[in-house]
């Protein structure tokens, strides 16, 4: 790490436009760098040069980010301001990008690699309309009434905002993650500590100059950048923080969890990895089905917590699936961000690079067969690996068992769907899976009997805001999205009111 007191930074991006950035922390409305004056540098993964350096938050930095959110909770957040206030802000906030769209696509672009027309048509759009739906739910939290008391007693309950949430969340989908966690967080009242991946810190930070303009309240958005293991870590263990929602890898779900635990026992929402299987039954449809898986391990070039890495093909049908799949790999329109045909990208480092194309060389080294990919991109020096199709592969292979969080999707052959769902099932994780079928009574009951939190049916990887999303198994605790996304924020209080004095 370095220092610098730099809070922004002019800089030019691939289209030419040239856009002063924030690289500082953002406490109570104000940019300010950390308290020890250290940095961290970011890459940019279509070329594997440096980016940009950015503040490193310190815990202290945590401590001082917390204070003020407490305060703005107590006196101009939380139950201070009515939820239509709320909603109007968030409302305004979700205007304010939309009408900067294709600033925020060029820095989504830029830091992670995805291409810029999936940024701007996928990134920003879903996160502006999360903030919407979001705001739309704001004045529609209610409790019940409980008359069962006769002349006695009324209880009715309170869904209150749970208060200080901390937000620590990945670099696969920055903005996207931002939104599933701001938008629910603030509709309910919550003031939020945020902290974005160490590798993609620029759009979470962009926001809060939307924030700004906006007219947010101060202490009621956060952002500290910095590293898992120390801005993290003190987010996840500080004893004023009443809540930590966290998206990243299992084993740091875990240490969060324990952290948690050790200090002051906050609440935990916990969005973790996947192996998601996707099942096709003799009656499926070839080529379209191909076309969804493509999409399901391929979007975001495989780095995608629900992607359907596991693929198991009914013996009917499993040559005209792979063939068609395998065509829709070789199509896939690699590229630099910032060309408007790229839709799939780098990888986000060096280490996700290599840690991919290990397991293809286990795969390979226990005799699986690379039907198409498995290697680096020849005409770049960043980080990509081609879309890959493994085959031949065995049950207990690293490649069949473990998240590779690249594009690299394994195919099995089964012949009944009992056994079909036993594979599928046969796993720690429960993120999603996909069933593909033109049987509708086969598809009821193997969506019911799939251990996973999201079940596609004849389609794969489209999510709406509407409909809540978590893990079953070791993929998770809690639900975001929908009115379960706002639930997670708020928590519930049961008044008992007596309206007889006598005892
Ligand atoms: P990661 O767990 O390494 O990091 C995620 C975040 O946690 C980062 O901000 C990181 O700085 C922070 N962190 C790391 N150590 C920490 C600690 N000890 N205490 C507190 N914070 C800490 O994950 P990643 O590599 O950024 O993302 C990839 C993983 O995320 C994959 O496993 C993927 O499946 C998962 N993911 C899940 C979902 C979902 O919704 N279920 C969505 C996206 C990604």
């Amino acid at each position: 790490m370095t220092t610098s007191s730099k809070v922004h930074q002019t800089v030019k991006l691939p289209s030419g436009r040239e856009t002063t950035v924030p690289t500082g922390l953002f406490i109570n409305n104000e940019w300010t760098t950390s308290s020890d004056s250290k940095t961290f540098s970011t890459v940019d993964p279509s070329t594997g040069e440096k980016l940009l350096d950015f503040s490193h938050a310190t815990p202290e930095d945590v401590d001082t980010a917390v204070k003020y959110a407490r305060k703005a909770f107590k006196t101009t957040w939380g139950k201070s301001v009515a939820a239509t206030e709320r909603a109007a802000l968030l409302n305004k906030f979700a205007d304010i990008m939309e009408a900067n769209t294709d600033l925020l696509a060029e820095l989504e672009s830029w830091n992670s690699g995805k291409g810029v027309r999936i940024a701007r048509e996928a990134d920003v759009a879903d996160s502006v309309a999360c903030l919407r739906y979001y705001a739309g739910l704001a004045d529609k939290v209610h409790g019940q009434t409980i008359d069962a008391f006769g002349k006695d007693k009324l209880i009715y309950t309170l869904h209150e905002p749970i208060g200080v949430c901390g937000q620590i969340i990945p670099w696969n989908y920055p903005m996207l993650m931002w939104a599933w966690k701001v938008g629910p967080a603030l509709a309910a009242g919550c003031c939020v500590i945020m902290k974005p991946s160490e590798l993609t810190p620029l759009t979470a930070l962009k926001l809060c100059d939307l924030a700004l303009e906006a007219g947010f309240p101060a202490g009621v958005i956060q952002t500290l950048p910095g590293l898992g293991a120390t801005t993290g870590n003190a987010i996840a263990s500080h004893m004023d923080i009443d809540k930590v929602a966290f998206t990243g890898s299992v084993v740091t779900g875990r240490r969060i969890s324990v952290a948690a635990a050790q200090s002051n026992l906050k609440k935990v929402t916990l969005e973790l990895g996947g192996k998601s299987p996707a099942l096709v039954f003799n009656s499926a449809d070839p080529q379209e089905t191909a076309h969804w898986l493509a999409l399901g391990i391929w979007f975001n070039s495989g780095q995608d917590c629900c992607a359907g890495s596991r693929l198991y093909v009914q013996s009917g049908i499993y040559d005209k699936v792979v063939e068609a799949l395998v065509a829709c790999g070789k199509a896939s329109a690699i590229g630099k961000p910032s060309d408007e045909a790229t839709s799939f990208g780098p990888l986000i480092s060096a280490g996700q690079r290599d840690k991919v194309l290990g397991y293809i060389e286990d795969a390979k080294a226990n005799g699986a067969t690379i039907a198409t990919g498995g290697g680096k991109w020849d005409q770049s020096n960043g980080f990509y690996v081609t879309p890959t199709v493994i085959t031949d592969v065995k049950p207990d292979m690293k490649c069949v068992t473990e998240e590779i969080f690249g594009p690299v999707i394994v195919v099995s052959k089964f012949e009944t769907e009992e056994e079909a769902i036993h594979l599928a099932n046969d796993t720690t994780y429960g993120l999603a899976a996909a069933v593909f079928t033109n049987d509708a009574k086969q598809s009821m009951r193997v969506s019911g009997a799939l251990e996973a939190g999201t079940v596609w049916v004849n389609s794969y990887a489209l999510l709406h805001v509407q409909a809540p999303f978590g893990g079953f198994k070791q993929s998770g605790t809690g639900r975001e999205l929908g009115t379960y996304g706002l639930e997670a924020y708020t928590q519930v209080k049961a008044v008992h009111h007596a309206l007889d004095a006598t005892m």
